[in-house]
């Protein structure tokens, strides 16, 4: 089957299409500055060059519409027509406690989409945006919605609740929720597939390390904790975003600085994380690493700050398991950066872990990375959200 998977931003529309039989990725591609000017689109066939293109882009259905005229291209494309796409699968950030798995979309579901639109503002509106084009387009091809948010359905109230009184979880739906789940799903499944046993027997530890990151502890087959809370903002240190912070600075930088409480969120979403205590070298690690290398003590105290959060969480999900078995590294940071891995690593002799040195300078490609006598067991699995994304969407319809 072709899927074509959609994962659409407020002005992004990122696709691949993807033979979810031969786990082929056809093409891929990127829409940028939509409805701004200057749009254009980035495809890559698929072992061919990548083409760019500055094409007006007004709206999400001419994003759309610019996708698919590249797919049936006579030159770049990688499909006769539109015929030959299958089904849809869109990714979609938010489903609050209405999705616990992907479901095929019918006009109950967009609607149920749009009540969990208050949880992410930023992101579900322009999901549904991109269901909407589609819809448009090719109005007799099924679409599927994958939730970032539904692999964490399982984890139990005393995980998801927040310290608050009770009526606002009950009134606002205010709770933790996770995100990355497909991530999370296709990673813990992955190892237990490579370690030959069932998931439902193992104890994972899934590190999804990248410009977004999130920690999720799978014991008997399901979350049953994940580290990103009600929005993504929660848990570790990412590229920009805080994580766990004292909601009392809130209110204090509000004051001293003169800004409004969305402003502060604002900048604990977009201005923290590693770049702002770094002091702005950089949200991204390689740029970090060189400047550490090079004697920069903030961009070093980041790193630093950023691996023992890691090292914390995958503590506390060792005792919420009372054990591991596997602990596993994915995403950008995660398959690529063996310094990050191994400060994270340092911390965890209590647990036995024992790091192998070779096998941890191997990047993006599965691996195991703790010598032979470690106790727990450390790999590398390069994550496949749009795979994982296609797989369900193919299963689904
Ligand atoms: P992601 O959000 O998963 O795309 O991850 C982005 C992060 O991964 C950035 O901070 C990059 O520095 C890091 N990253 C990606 N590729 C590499 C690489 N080859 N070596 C080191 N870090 C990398």
């Amino acid at each position: 089957m072709n899927i074509l998977v959609i994962n659409c931003g407020s002005s992004s529309l990122k696709y691949q299409l993807i033979d979810s039989e031969k786990e082929a990725v056809l093409a891929k591609g990127l829409c940028e500055r939509i409805g701004i000017e200057g749009s254009r689109i980035v495809h890559t066939p698929a072992g061919k060059e990548k083409v760019t293109q500055e094409i007006a882009m007004p709206d999400h259905v001419a994003a759309v519409d610019a996708v698919l005229a590249k797919l049936t291209d006579k030159e770049v494309g990688v499909i006769a027509s539109l015929e030959d796409i299958d089904a849809v699968g869109h990714r979609i950030v938010h489903g609050g406690e209405k999705f616990a798995k992907s479901v095929l979309i019918t006009d109950e579901v967009i609607q149920a989409i749009e009540e969990v639109s208050d949880l992410a503002p930023l992101h579900n509106p322009a999901n549904l945006i991109g269901i909407r084009s589609c819809r448009k387009l090719m109005p007799n091809v099924p679409m599927v919605a994958v939730f970032d948010t539904a692999f964490h359905q399982t984890m139990p109230k005393k995980a998801y609740l927040y310290a608050l009184p009770y009526e606002y979880y009950e009134t606002y739906k205010i709770r933790r929720y996770g995100f990355h789940g497909t991530s999370h799903d296709y990673v813990s499944n992955r190892i237990a597939e490579i370690f030959g046993q069932k998931r439902e027997d193992m104890k994972i530890i899934v590190c999804h390390l990248g410009n977004g990151a999130s920690v999720s502890a799978v014991k008997n087959g399901e979350c049953i904790d994940t580290s990103m809370g009600m929005t993504p903002l929660e848990g570790l240190i990412m590229g920009t975003r805080t994580g766990d912070l004292d909601p009392a600075i809130i209110g204090y930088l509000a004051e001293k600085e003169n800004l409004s409480a969305g402003q502060v969120i604002d900048i604990c979403n977009k201005k923290s994380g590693v770049l702002g205590l770094s002091g702005g070298v950089s949200s991204d690690f390689r740029d970090l690493g060189n400047a550490a290398e090079e004697g920069n003590e903030k961009a070093e105290t980041a790193l630093e700050a950023w691996s023992y959060r890691v090292a914390k969480y995958i503590g506390a999900y060792t005792a919420a398991m009372n054990g591991v078995d596997v602990i596993v590294f994915t995403a950008g940071v995660g398959e690529n950066n063996a310094f990050c891995r191994a400060q994270i690593m340092s911390y965890l002799e209590y647990l036995g872990v024992a790091i192998n040195e070779d096998a941890n300078m191997i990047r993006g490609q599965e691996v195991e990375i703790s010598a032979k006598d470690s106790k727990v067991k450390v790999w590398v699995v390069p994550t496949d959200e749009e795979m994982a994304i296609a797989k369900q969407t193919a299963a689904l319809v």
